[in-house]
């Protein structure tokens, strides 16, 4: 079955007397039959069942032996980096979603350990560096935020294993319908919920997936334990999102195209940015990792055009942090993500990240237009 049907008809451990929709289940507590017993659900934090559901269907997605969820793609990540020890080190590619480098950075780095940067475009070079530093974890995104880079998940999930480290992958930029990590040599995945798969900008969710049975155990020791569980409405948000999140992304990604082309005609744009279009190793990239370029679309302006007052000028484009919402959106990372201290790799100031929604290209278009040349 093709994955657009199995986003639509779901399966979970909910949907046993005919019901479509999985349920909410708020039940927290569950009756014993003797004080010792250990089976049944025992305690919401340990079992749920809308919260299992959520987690069969995006195991699926993401073709996971097994898939955990978290109460956001930040638990999600601090779930992984909670599998460290003492003295361990992370190599991370430069660009870096600035929360995961404030999760290794300030709750990481005072437990021992250490988070060192590496450019994985240059992937013989990062491999050197990996054979000599030898990592406990080597952690990328791609795309990359905000730039839309590619960064190639199987040879580096190759140089990873043949040290020895473990390879994460934050596929969040694309979701698991464009791009499945696991596929292509990671041992985990990570997505933040919040954006495409849920889609509508009314839940917080993550989701960690493995085909590692023992790395899949504490993770879920680690989700359940510190108690970073995700609620069961937001997995039922989550789970109503995933069954239109194909043809949403499908109908976004094709509109951010239009807009992206329109973009790179205009005078005072100086480059756009769309994953997989940087370079011909980047655009081999896109057709064997990846299957589509998604909605995100990143432009840069020209010296003269300021950014800010830009975008105060919009009036259907609201600027929003987050991306993957049926609303278009536009941010300026240079000053809306926290770079305070962490300053080994800046965003240029000219750059503006775009989530395309769905709304008619051409009134995106119209009020770029009338922004950039008020
Ligand atoms: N990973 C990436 C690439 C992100 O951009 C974000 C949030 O913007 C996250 C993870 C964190 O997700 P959440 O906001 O659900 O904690």
């Amino acid at each position: 079955m093709k994955l657009q049907t199995r986003c639509v008809h779901q399966n979970g451990p909910l949907l046993t007397d005919g019901d479509i929709v999985t349920p909410v289940h708020t039940s927290v507590i569950f009756a014993m039959r003797t004080p010792s017993s250990v089976s049944g659900a025992q305690y919401g934090r340990i079992h749920n069942k809308t919260r299992a559901s959520a987690e069969s269907v995006l195991a699926g997605i993401h073709n996971a032996k097994f898939g955990i969820t978290a109460s956001s793609g930040s638990a999600a990540i601090t779930a992984v980096c909670l599998l460290l020890h003492q003295k361990s080190i992370v190599l991370h590619h430069t660009e870096l979603y600035e929360g995961t480098r404030r999760i290794l950075r300030t709750i990481m780095q005072p437990f021992g350990v250490t988070a060192v940067p590496v450019n994985f475009h240059n992937v013989s070079l990062a491999g050197n560096e990996i054979a000599k530093i030898k990592p406990s974890l080597v952690w990328l995104e791609t795309p990359t935020n905000p730039s839309l880079r590619l960064l190639d998940i199987a040879r580096i999930a190759a140089i990873a294993r043949k040290n020895e480290a473990l390879l994460a992958v934050d596929t969040t930029m694309c979701s698991g319908l464009l791009q499945q990590p696991l596929v292509h040599g990671a041992d985990i995945v990570v997505e933040s919920l919040t954006k495409n798969l849920n889609g509508h900008s009314d839940a917080l969710g993550g989701f960690v997936g493995t085909n590692n049975k023992n790395l899949a155990q504490k993770l879920r020791f680690l989700i359940q334990t510190t108690g970073m569980v995700l609620d069961p409405v937001s997995a039922s948000l989550i789970l109503r999102g995933i069954k239109t999140a194909p043809v949403r992304i499908k109908a976004q990604q094709q509109s951010a195209q239009t807009v992206g082309k329109w973009l790179s005609h205009h005078p005072l744009i100086r480059q756009v940015l769309i994953p997989g279009k940087m370079n011909s190793e980047e655009r081999l990239l896109l057709r064997r990792q990846m299957s589509g370029r998604g909605q995100l679309i990143s432009f840069i302006l020209k010296q003269h055009a300021d950014p800010i007052s830009t975008i105060e000028k919009l009036r259907l484009i609201c600027i929003a942090h987050s991306f993957g919402g049926t609303e278009t959106i536009i941010q300026h990372p240079a000053s809306m993500m926290d770079w305070s201290r962490l300053t080994e790799d800046l965003p240029d100031r000219q750059l503006l990240r775009l989530s395309v929604g769905l709304e008619h290209p051409e009134d995106i278009i119209n009020d770029l237009k009338q922004a950039l040349e008020q």
